[in-house]
């Protein structure tokens, strides 16, 4: 499950692999069918339940809301991890760690993607973890946290591709949605694409943004892990290094993203 995003973001130029292959569709639609399984089966089950209380419908609440938060946390994190850590040739991972890598030389690269070309990894991941998740589980609170954190992070890199799209491109409901800080706006991820190129991580909401930078988690975890394995993290060889915006893509400095 991977291919060309490596090659898309590699090498901008190529339009034709921005377009999904059918493998890559059917992974997303895997993800998106097991997501919409959590939900039904939440829903399914509260239905067939005595009568449901004004209790039930503040625990889905607010189980949605841990989940769209944790589902910002875990996207934050991952990037982070992959921004820094291994290199295209790390298992299972290298694929990933050479888009998110490309993405910093061309970040525009990103809008002209299908969305299935930029989430069917994360949906193969949701679909193994999720669907026996779903077989096993009876609570339909929990399948309704599962499903909600599972959709948000599944469309996480969507999410971030919008963020980069110009506003008068987008749907009016992501403008609106974006406007309403529900969902990553550019200026809540721009810093990201400058230097030192150490915060802004998170790609579902950014509410995590200014908690995981002002509290400099990362920063501490990465001096752990270089004084415990000697490991550096790529953003420590700034400004000698690939970070930086190439010539051709000029999207970090367009107004008319925000
Ligand atoms: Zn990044
Ligand atoms: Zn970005």
């Amino acid at each position: 499950m991977a291919d060309s995003i490596v090659n898309r973001q590699s090498n901008p130029t190529d339009k034709t692999s921005y377009k999904s292959t059918w493998t890559q569709r059917a992974w997303f639609a895997s993800g998106c069918t097991t997501i919409l399984i959590s939900l039904a089966k939440s829903m399914l089950m509260l239905a067939a339940a005595t009568p449901t209380s004004p209790r039930t419908f503040l625990q889905l609440t607010l189980a949605a809301f841990l989940g769209y938060l944790l589902a910002d946390l875990a996207s934050g994190i991952y990037h982070w991890a992959v921004d820094n850590y291994g290199s295209p040739m790390t298992p299972v991972f290298g694929s990933q760690i050479e888009s998110f890598r490309a993405h910093h030389q061309h970040p525009s690269a990103i809008t002209k993607s299908d969305t299935a070309v930029l989430s069917y990894m994360v949906a193969g991941v949701v679909t193994v973890i999720v669907l026996p998740i779903n077989i096993l589980s009876r609570d339909p609170v929990f399948l309704w946290f599962v499903g909600v954190s599972a959709g948000c992070g599944l469309f996480s890199l969507k999410l971030h591709a919008w963020a980069h799209t110009p506003k008068r491109k987008l749907p009016s409901v992501v403008a609106a949605l974006q406007d309403s800080g529900i969902i990553l706006r550019w200026s809540q991820h721009k810093a990201h694409h400058r230097p030192p190129f150490k915060s802004d991580f998170c790609t579902v909401s950014g509410i995590w943004n200014k908690i995981l930078d002002e509290s400099n988690i990362f920063s501490a975890i990465e001096v752990m892990l270089f004084r415990v394995f000697g490991v550096r993290p790529r953003s420590w060889s700034e400004p000698n290094s690939d970070w930086k915006l190439a010539e051709s893509d000029f999207v970090g400095s367009n107004p008319d993203l925000d």
